[in-house]
């Protein structure tokens, strides 16, 4: 069961599934450097991703 609504690009993370989806049952997206305001999408990150090699 994938994530509605979520399109994600990161191949290599353990909860990627073909298509742009994301199987993983929630995701925590954060600011990069912390804090709670971000100026560009470049600034935000998925906290959930995990290495498919981790
Ligand atoms: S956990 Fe994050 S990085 Fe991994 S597939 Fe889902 S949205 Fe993408």
């Amino acid at each position: 069961m994938t994530l509605s609504g979520v399109k994600c690009t990161v191949s290599n993370c353990k909860y990627w599934k073909s298509g742009e989806n994301c199987d993983a049952s929630a995701i925590q997206v954060n600011v990069d450097g912390g804090g709670a305001s971000a100026r560009q999408s470049e600034q935000t990150n998925c906290q959930t991703f995990q290495s498919k090699n981790s």
